[in-house]
């Protein structure tokens, strides 16, 4: 497959992307001005983001941090976004809460700390509006008039309400099987928004031939030519997990896996915090969490290997179901050098992750929570989270997306006469 390096057509007089220093491949370290990129010259290797990093004290850099706005731009210092981002129109998300689940912990035996990190409280209800939102920008600063995406669901919904409040046209595309709340979602905020018949993986290849197309020009598609500065948009999770703790490392951190870009950007995000002196040097673990039907980085961790091999994906973690994760091989690096695993749940467990989540917290996740805290359990049951230690679990969007997951198992105690006679009869009420 032929690999496109410079694509989209847009201009690029000098971008301000604030802190923002250059491009650097991941693979060789050879540098890149900023822009539309996305793989390497020299090896294909992908891109990311280099900066000039604040240099003076962590005391100073914590109070400015401390005294911005509730949302990402309060971290705008360590993102590629212009100084004034907060006065920009864009839907502001992040800051979401961090949950002390104390009735979770108590359920699975946790005593070191459990928290839930819930990112279904973010303004299209997933964590995905995060890394839109730094795209945004960097498209604004590219010149991109359209707003576009490969999606599993949660990131088409994200780029048309973000594209909407930017002012930019949006045409999304998707797999033409989604769960109705994603697809409703996707096209509520009136951009385009196109079916493809097939898996992610076959939009994503379309994606990439839009892009070397004509048809596409002027195009920032924000998980392929704006890969880069929307992976960015992760670290901000562990930014707010560290601050949220008081500016400390939680021990254990699990994440789910679709592209593996969320949680290769976490661990970026921790790396900075530690390098900027924000936090502790104290070591950490990454696990990583995959449904069995799409599974491809889980069965790889287990066998050993360094290589993803790509799936056929059949899971209910829709948003999830990537059989070609890019950032794969990345994962398994992270996972094996801080001492984490990467796991997978069958459907029924994710299903009953979901219930145990609603019943002990009062948060309703959708599948890709279901398939986080599965993977949480079932890691603490083998022995490999360690229940003493502080644990976040990431729930990642809202399980009003996904309510087909819960809806045969989730129906009224009883459906009775108005009445209190009826209400005795059904064996309710105190005895
Ligand atoms: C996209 C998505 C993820 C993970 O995405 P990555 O491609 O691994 O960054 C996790 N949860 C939900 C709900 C998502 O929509």
């Amino acid at each position: 497959m032929a690999v496109q390096t410079v694509a989209g057509n847009a201009t690029t007089a000098s971008p301000d992307l604030g802190p923002a220093a250059a491009l650097s491949c991941r693979e060789c370290g050879e540098r890149f001005e900023l822009g539309p990129l996305f793989a390497c010259a020299s090896c294909f290797g992908p891109l990311e983001v280099a900066y000039d990093l604040p240099t003076g004290s962590p005391e100073e850099l914590r109070k400015r941090i401390e005294a911005g706005p509730d949302n990402i731009w309060r971290y705008a210092p360590l993102l590629p976004v212009p100084a004034d981002v907060a006065d920009k129109p864009n839907l502001n998300p992040g800051f979401t809460k961090l949950v002390k689940a104390d009735n979770l912990a108590r359920e699975l035996g946790v005593t070191g700390g459990l928290y839930v990190k819930d990112d279904s409280g973010n303004p299209t209800h997933s964590f995905k509006d995060r890394v839109v939102a730094i795209a945004v920008e960097a498209a604004r600063a590219f010149g991109f008039t359209t707003l576009s995406c490969s999606s599993t669901g949660n990131l088409a919904g994200a780029v048309g309400a973000a594209a909407a409040r930017a002012g930019l046209r949006s045409c999304v595309f998707i797999p033409h099987d989604l769960e109705q709340g994603k697809v409703v979602m996707a096209a509520v905020y009136g951009g385009e928004l196109v079916g493809i018949e097939g898996n992610y993986d076959d939009v994503n290849r379309f994606c990439s031939e839009l892009i070397g197309d004509p048809l596409g020009e002027g195009w920032g598609f924000v998980n392929v030519n704006l890969r880069p500065y929307y992976g960015e948009g992760s670290k901000t999770l562990a930014y707010e997990i560290c601050e949220q703790l008081g500016w400390r490392l939680p021990d254990q951190i699990v994440i789910p896996i679709a592209s593996g870009s969320q949680l290769t950007k976490i661990d970026k995000g921790l790396q900075e915090l530690i390098r900027l002196g924000l936090v502790e040097d104290r070591p950490y673990k990454i696990f990583g969490a995959q449904a069995e039907g799409c599974s491809p980085v889980s069965a790889a961790f287990k066998a050993g290997h360094e290589v993803v091999r790509p799936q056929k994906p059949n899971t209910i973690a829709k948003s999830l179901a990537i059989g070609n994760p890019a950032d794969g091989p990345y994962v398994l690096d992270i996972a094996r050098r801080t001492g984490g695993a990467v796991e997978d749940v069958t459907d029924e467990q994710v299903v009953d992750a979901i219930k145990l989540l609603a019943r002990t917290e009062g948060i309703f996740g959708e599948t890709a929570g279901g398939v986080t805290l599965g993977v949480t359990k079932k890691l603490i049951e083998a022995g490999v989270i360690d229940p003493t230690l502080t644990t976040v679990v990431v729930n990642t969007g809202d399980g009003l997306k996904t309510l087909d997951a819960v809806s045969a198992t989730s129906q009224a105690t009883a459906t009775i006469k108005p009445s209190l006679d009826a209400f005795r009869a059904a064996g309710l009420g105190t005895a």
